[in-house]
């Protein structure tokens, strides 16, 4: 893929870049050894106060950043502005957290006294120079919400970023330099895919991080398991939100649109499988497909706009791969099913239903990176969990019911990251998030997101 800038919403080629240089590479992993060095000594006060300067800078960019992210990738202003919001506040969030959630532990007295010690205590310390290997749909939130603990640990980052957003890669540095982290502390690597295996092979990188495709999940990894490094993956989702006769329907259908079409409908947790209960499926369906068709698709850059344009032609191309599977085996487009007639330029689809999807589509089993929807009737909620877990994916469910015997059913049996009932699935850096399955493993966010790129130390004094 080059690494370029190319506007969604046209298709014009913006702005290329050169890949860096071998040379330039080996000097940057250079400059990352030697920040780690430094940055694993500052004290967490030291370290509060550079990732506080760089959310105040982020508040100020707001406007700018928010214009070049809608530029490279389509998704509307207004969602623009509200992900460098949400980054800042991340930022604030380790900021004042990390030295609390990375406390020593002092396991209990007897434990001590029956491992042979006199005192024993467990510290987190940081792992090194962490790759981050990074998408395109949320080109600031997916960086930050790395970047954050990993710098409040000790660590220090190397980006390789979608090459579709290298203007918005470009950003994250220079908005790390100006918040005055030394050097090395965090850089962006421009280069494409390619480049990955030997720069994750280097002995001066210790870990890797990635979020985006199972393929590149899966290439990323077996290099990092051959060279026995820690991963974390968060991969690809088809979640599913289930909806029980005793939801509040109105709130169930106005939350199952904002889930399926937030970011285009180009978000890992995003709901992409509705699993009806037969009882509500019929008023659940008209209402779901009435919203759906009412949303205003066009520039993203116009306020107005609920739906952009896909972020690139070859994800609008494996869409319509997947809807046209489906309407060939069989499946209904209630609404949608092909490019929107007004919109001449650009990667648009139309927010698109589906009912009658059954088990021999793909779209049953591959995650639909677009504002397209799949409908399930079901009768019972053993019915829906069964639905729900048949799929590789795992990432995070949404249900839809005020029956607490349900509760309990769906907190036990869903098979997912996250359950997050009479709601949508949001993250936030309080609360773990991540997928099983293959969605990934490990976890983002929350005391659990920091830990996993440090080294769990036992001192033991005998
Ligand atoms: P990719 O997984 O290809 O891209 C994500 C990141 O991984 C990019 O930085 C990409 O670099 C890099 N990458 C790709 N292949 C490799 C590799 N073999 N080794 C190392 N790094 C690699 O996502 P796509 O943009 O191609 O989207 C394809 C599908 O992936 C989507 O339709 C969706 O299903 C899923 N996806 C899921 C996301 C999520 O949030 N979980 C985000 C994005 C995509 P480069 O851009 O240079 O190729």
């Amino acid at each position: 893929m080059p690494i370029a800038t190319v506007n969604p919403a046209t298709g014009e080629t913006l702005r290329t870049y050169e890949a860096l240089s071998p040379e330039e590479i080996e000097r940057r992993l250079d400059l990352a050894r030697a920040a780690f060095a430094e940055h694993r000594t500052r004290p967490f006060s030291e370290r509060a106060a550079l990732l506080n300067r760089a959310a105040d800078l982020l508040d100020g960019d707001q406007q700018n950043i928010a214009r070049v992210m809608t530029t490279e990738m389509g998704k509307p202003i207004a969602a623009a502005r509200a992900e460098a919001a949400k980054c800042a506040k991340a930022m604030r969030w380790y900021a004042a957290r990390a030295e609390s959630l990375l406390a020593d532990e002092h396991p209990a007295a007897g434990d001590v006294e029956d491992s042979g010690a006199v005192r024993a205590t467990v510290r987190y310390r940081p792992l090194g120079v962490v790759l981050a290997v990074m998408p395109w749909n949320f080109p600031l939130w997916q960086v930050i919400r790395f970047a954050a603990p990993a710098l409040m640990a000790g660590n220090v980052g190397l980006l390789k970023h979608a090459s579709n957003v290298p203007q918005t890669a470009l950003y994250l540095e220079e908005l790390f330099t100006r918040a005055g982290y030394p050097q090395g502390c965090f850089q962006t690597l421009l280069v494409g895919s390619d480049a990955i295996e030997s720069v994750l092979r280097d002995p001066r990188v210790a870990a890797a991080t990635l979020t985006g495709s199972e393929g590149a999940g899966r290439s990323v990894a077996s290099v990092a398991g051959d060279e026995v490094k820690k991963t974390v993956l968060e991969l690809g989702g088809s979640d599913a939100y289930v909806v029980m006769p005793s939801a509040d329907l109105d709130a169930a259908v106005s939350t199952a649109v904002t889930a399926r079409v937030q970011n285009n409908g180009q978000s890992c947790i995003a709901a992409k499988r509705f699993i009806v209960h037969t009882d509500v499926y019929d008023r659940f369906c008209d209402r779901f497909t009435a919203a759906m068709e009412d949303l205003t698709v066009g520039d993203p850059l116009d306020e107005s706009t609920d739906i952009g344009p896909l972020a690139s032609e070859g994800g609008r191309a494996d869409l319509e791969e997947l809807v046209d599977d489906a309407l060939g085996h069989g499946a209904t487009a209630r609404c949608g099913g092909r490019r929107p007639a007004h919109l001449e330029r650009g990667w648009y689809y139309e927010p698109t239903v589906l009912t009658d999807v059954t088990d021999t589509m793909r779209i049953h089993r591959e995650e639909a990176f677009g504002p397209v929807a799949s409908l399930y009737r079901v009768a019972d909620a053993e019915q829906a969990v069964a639905v729900a877990n048949d799929s590789p994916f795992g990432l995070s469910s949404n249900a839809w019911t005020r029956d607490s015997t349900e509760v309990e059913l769906f907190s036990q049996d869903l098979e997912a990251g996250g359950v997050f009932f009479n709601g949508m699935t949001a993250s936030h850096p309080a609360l773990p998030f991540g997928g099983v399955k293959r969605s990934g493993y490990g976890r983002e966010l929350s005391g659990h997101g920091i830990r996993e790129f440090c080294n769990v130390t036992t001192l033991w004094h005998g």
